[in-house]
């Protein structure tokens, strides 16, 4: 290659390939495809950000990497760790935006909840992350490389048993991306987490749902949080595009694995949702489904017109599902003690970990 040519070449990232693509990007050069599953199980599994460590691949296949490829991590930022356990972290991304991912203690386990948008344009009023408009998607490495960045933090990485995508932004309306990164997050020369253990969280982008359950395995949470259009409308604008009988016909054609139900997530405000009409009009709404509901009391956050409801109205909404039959899980929130009070980190059992939106109140 000519001096000018080396100057202007930009090396792409070996984290933005599928394994598909990799083998495909090798074959232009001749090298044989399976090398692509090889040079993935270094990165993701061995957890190497050099080709010169790849000793299987002979030196001057190292060194035709090494030249045209770069292996991607994400800057930290800042790493908080709450009194409940809950560890915050800031990354910083190549033009400057920030994300978070949020890591939460589960028994004998860690769950991860990560984002897939700097910011959110969904708008929903109870959060303060949408209030702040969408900055931009995230690119499926950027998604990927907050488990890279926060596995390789862990003592023990094989602690890293969950994946929540119920961070910051809107998954579905990043969907290729997202769709990728659950690719590589879940792949045999991926991540190797299993899909029964990665949950996608969505405000109900219904045509999406369709897609989702077609393209990955994965488990599906639904940001309800009301039992009627026009409450629904007020909480969350998307609902005017699509409304709670399509989001939910489409729940009814996600393809669930026997013995797993859609999970409905449900912010409960005082004196907006928290009736127990409501809970009356949710059970009897959610009664075609195989579901479960996470209640989870609104966190106030300075300037909110939202109030908590008290613990005997959440105890009275509880107890209509439960008499109801429904599985619904009253979530608490964690990580008070460094801003993420929110709402959005919440533990439990089943999803354990939701939303982790460290600026404001999530789903
Ligand atoms: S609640 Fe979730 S979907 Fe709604 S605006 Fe906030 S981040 Fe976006």
């Amino acid at each position: 290659m000519c001096q000018e040519n080396t100057l202007m070449f930009v090396p792409q990232d070996a984290k933005s390939f599928t394994q598909e693509q990799l083998a495909r990007w090798l074959g232009q050069y001749g090298i044989a495809p399976y090398r692509a599953g090889q040079i993935l199980r270094w990165i993701y599994q061995r957890g190497v950000y050099s080709f010169s460590e790849m000793t299987d691949l002979s030196k001057d296949l190292r060194q035709f990497l090494s030249e045209r490829l770069v292996i991607s991590q994400l800057e930290t930022e800042q790493v908080q760790t709450s009194k409940d356990g809950s560890i915050k972290y800031l990354f910083r991304l190549k033009d400057g935006q920030h994300i978070e991912s949020v890591l939460i203690p589960e028994p004998g386990h860690w769950t991860l909840c990560i984002s897939s948008q700097a910011g959110c344009g969904m708008g929903c009023k109870f959060c303060l992350t949408g209030r702040g408009g969408l900055v931009r998607n995230l690119e499926s490495s950027e998604i990927i490389n907050q488990v890279c960045a926060v596995r390789d933090d862990l003592q023990d990485p094989s602690s890293l048993t969950n994946i929540v995508f119920m961070g910051m932004g809107e998954p579905l309306a990043n969907y290729n991306s997202v769709v990728q990164a659950i690719q590589t997050i879940t792949g045999n020369n991926g991540l190797q987490f299993s899909s029964r253990r990665v949950t996608l969280s969505t405000v109900g982008l219904a045509p999406r749902i369709d897609d989702l359950g077609r393209d990955v395995k994965v488990n599906l949470a639904v940001s309800l949080n009301a039992a009627d259009n026009d409450t629904r409308n007020k909480l969350m604008p998307i609902n005017r595009t699509y409304p709670i009988e399509m989001i939910l016909s489409a729940c009814r054609r996600f393809p669930l694995p026997s013995r797993r139900t859609v999970m409905f997530e449900y912010v409960l405000i005082a004196g907006v949702n928290d009736a127990p009409t409501d809970a009356e009009r949710l059970a009897r709404l959610l009664r075609p489904l195989r579901a479960k509901i996470n209640l989870i009391p609104f966190n106030p956050y300075e300037g909110t017109e939202f109030k908590r409801p008290g613990e005997d109205v959440i105890l009275a909404f509880q107890k209509v599902l439960l008499d109801h039959h429904y599985t619904a899980i009253i979530r608490h929130s964690k990580g008070g003690d460094i801003g993420a009070a929110c709402g959005q980190l919440r533990a439990g059992s089943e999803l354990k970990a939701q939303r982790s939106r460290l600026k404001g109140q999530e789903d």
